[in-house]
């Protein structure tokens, strides 16, 4: 399987839809203007391209595989790969220069991560789940954590995991009963089995760090009582070090739909009865608060694999369907069969996955940009601002952007007709590995529940309102440009639509018909990322109608083409939900399942 990066449509969208300028000029950044960082993405692109992504199949048909001796041993050139991985400094990019890292904004990580999920999208995830390590001590551990495992993490010497999931705990996460016992020397013993732990052990790294949630003694029930620690696979020796072997044990590998290479662990702690050793990363009963830290992360992380499967997918659907000849043109005189991109129907589905797979970059990077304004921008305003900003937007982020993945997959294997349905050609494993990013994470129906009850009350839903105030602002830049066809009309339709049903939400939730916001949570989330969609990629189109010099005419002309595609051909389908939204729960409560 190859991946091509697409780097001028990456430049085109950090430059001309998010603010890679502007960025670059906040502090701490200054190293990151566009030109450098156009060649730190032409590096990483090379590398994932020749290194990552050659490995994608075989790691689809060996898996990762649980050994007798309770070793879990990647597929065949993983941990070759992973150590070219670590050498080229890759996993710390946007990592803290003060504990190693490239110090690269958030928004450059992205395009990295981008990258790496859509070569190797099973394997990006121990990266993914590292990084989220880092955020968690950086931002909660005491100076020792830090000193002690911050670089090994930045660096990719060592690798984290996540560890809430347990059988009886999953959406619920304040359900689970792991427990911590404190020792008289401050650590803890950790009791208890957790499930579904992504990269949860593996031989390509020499220390794993598991940020496991668990509930000290006397904790109070719900999520109140959890708190959060971490766990190394070897316990450090006094060189800081792997020393001694932690109490727990990989019971068993899942066996899965897709992303086979990641080794999905169920995890029994305290195995030998000892208790695994564990240190308090924060407060007691501040573990679900500190866990955010890394949740928000890995959902902006697994929102962009919905980016990256559409990506990937559609780079090998337009390659087959260059070459695959079938059928003659319709009323054509021509006797020859033709390629089946001539076909109207084939050009339909390619197009739809190219333009569904810009609005969501478009997306993935704007938010990512909040991501680094919410800690840098001067003002504490505009930190504020942007903070508030990223909370509406991750839930959608996480949600839309992952159940369009799984859409456009789907459709680039119908591009292979029936050689879709077979593993031979690779989008099968597309669309198989899609399949995870809307369940994990938080599903997306909580993700729905949390845009819906959390984030649109935020300030009295003004967040919100700005938002759908500043989509309105481009129709206004649109003036000059008489030329993109149906482009603002279905633009402004949508955008009205969604301010409306906002503002239905709104008074359903201010009037405690909790249900109906709740029926409506799911489809109102996928009208405010169709419709963001729709925004940006008007952004996109107004940028390349201005002709940015470093971009020849061909690749502006198609970004305009793809825009207004999207906004004739997808966006109307935004307003089509409004009918869906308001319904209500009256249907759903009374029908008898
Ligand atoms: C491959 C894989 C990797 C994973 N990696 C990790 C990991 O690294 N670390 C980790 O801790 N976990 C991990 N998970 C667990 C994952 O996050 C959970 O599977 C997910 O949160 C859903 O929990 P559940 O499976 O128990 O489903 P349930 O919570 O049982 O949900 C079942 C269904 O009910 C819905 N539902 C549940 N509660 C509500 C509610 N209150 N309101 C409305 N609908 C509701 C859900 O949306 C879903 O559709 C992983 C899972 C998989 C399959």
């Amino acid at each position: 399987m190859t991946y091509v990066p697409p780097l001028e449509e990456h430049r085109f969208v950090l430059n001309h839809v998010a603010d890679l300028e502007a960025v670059s000029k906040l502090n701490g950044y200054q190293h990151a203007d566009p030109a450098t960082v156009a060649t730190i993405l032409e590096e990483a692109g090379r590398f994932f391209a020749e290194v990552m992504a050659p490995l994608n199949r075989v790691g689809d048909s060996q898996g990762s595989t649980l050994g007798d001796d309770g070793q879990v041993r990647t597929p065949t050139g993983f941990a070759e790969a992973y150590r070219k991985f670590v050498e080229s400094g890759w996993p710390g990019a946007h990592l803290p220069a003060e504990w190693g890292g490239g110090g690269l904004p958030y928004l450059v990580g992205v395009v990295i991560q981008e990258m790496f999920k859509t070569a190797n999208m099973a394997f990006s995830l121990c990266g993914m789940l590292t990084q989220g390590t880092v955020e968690a001590i950086q931002h909660h551990g005491s100076d020792e954590l830090k000193e002690l495992y911050l670089e090994k993490l930045v660096s990719g010497e060592w690798t984290g995991t996540m560890n809430l999931t347990e059988s009886h705990a999953g959406s619920d996460v304040g359900a689970l009963r792991t427990k911590a016992v404190k020792q008289d020397d401050g650590s803890y013993r950790i009791f208890g089995t957790k499930i579904f732990i992504t990269w949860g052990d593996h031989d390509i790294a020499g220390n794993v760090i598991h940020m496991v949630l668990a509930r000290t003694e006397d904790a109070p029930p719900g999520t109140r009582g959890i708190s959060m620690f971490l766990v190394p696979k070897y316990i450090l020796d006094a060189k800081g070090g792997p020393g001694e072997r932690n109490d727990f044990k990989i019971v068993s590998l899942e066996h899965k739909l897709g992303i086979h290479a990641s080794p999905t662990c169920v995890i029994s702690f305290g195995d030998a009865g000892e208790g695994a050793v564990g240190y308090l990363v924060g407060d007691e009963m501040e573990g679900m608060r500190n866990m955010f830290t890394m949740m928000n992360a890995a959902r902006i992380g697994v929102g962009m694999e919905g980016l990256a499967m559409a990506e990937g997918a559609y780079q090998h659907a337009v390659a087959y369907a260059r070459e695959r000849v079938q059928g003659r043109p319709v009323g054509a005189s021509a006797k020859e069969s033709v390629a089946i991109i001539e076909h109207p129907d084939v050009r339909r589905m390619l197009l739809t996955i190219r333009a569904n797979a810009e609005a969501m970059r478009c997306l993935l990077y704007v938010a990512a940009q909040s991501g680094d304004l919410m800690f840098h921008a001067e003002s504490e305003a505009e930190r504020e601002r942007h903070s508030k900003r990223l909370a509406v937007l991750t839930p959608i982020v996480k949600a839309w952007m992952t159940e369009v993945g799984v859409e456009m997959s789907s459709l680039g294997l119908q591009v292979f007709g029936g050689m879709g349905y077979v593993e031979e050609t690779g989008a099968a494993q597309y669309y198989r590995d899609a399949r995870i990013a809307p369940i994990y994470e938080g599903t997306n129906g909580i993700q729905a529940m949390d845009l819906v009850l959390r984030k649109l009350p935020v300030d009295g839903g003004s967040v919100v309102e700005e938002l759908i105030e500043e989509m309105a602002d481009v129709l206004d830049r649109m003036n000059d440009h008489t030329d993109l066809g149906g482009l603002r009309d279905e633009l402004t339709t949508a955008i009205q639509g969604l301010a409306d049903t906002s503002s239905w939400l709104g008074e359903k939730l201010s009037s405690d018909e909790i249900d109906d916001a709740l029926a409506a949570a799911t489809p109102y989330l996928t009208q405010f990322g169709t419709v963001l969609g729709g925004w940006l990629m008007a952004k996109a189109a107004v940028a390349a109608k201005q002709s940015p010099g470093e971009h020849s005419e061909d690749f502006l002309k198609q970004k305009v083409n793809t825009a207004r595609f999207y906004c004739e051909h997808l966006l109307p389908r935004a307003n089509g939900l409004i009918a869906t939204i308001k319904a209500g729960n009256t249907l759903l409560d009374e029908a008898d399942l």
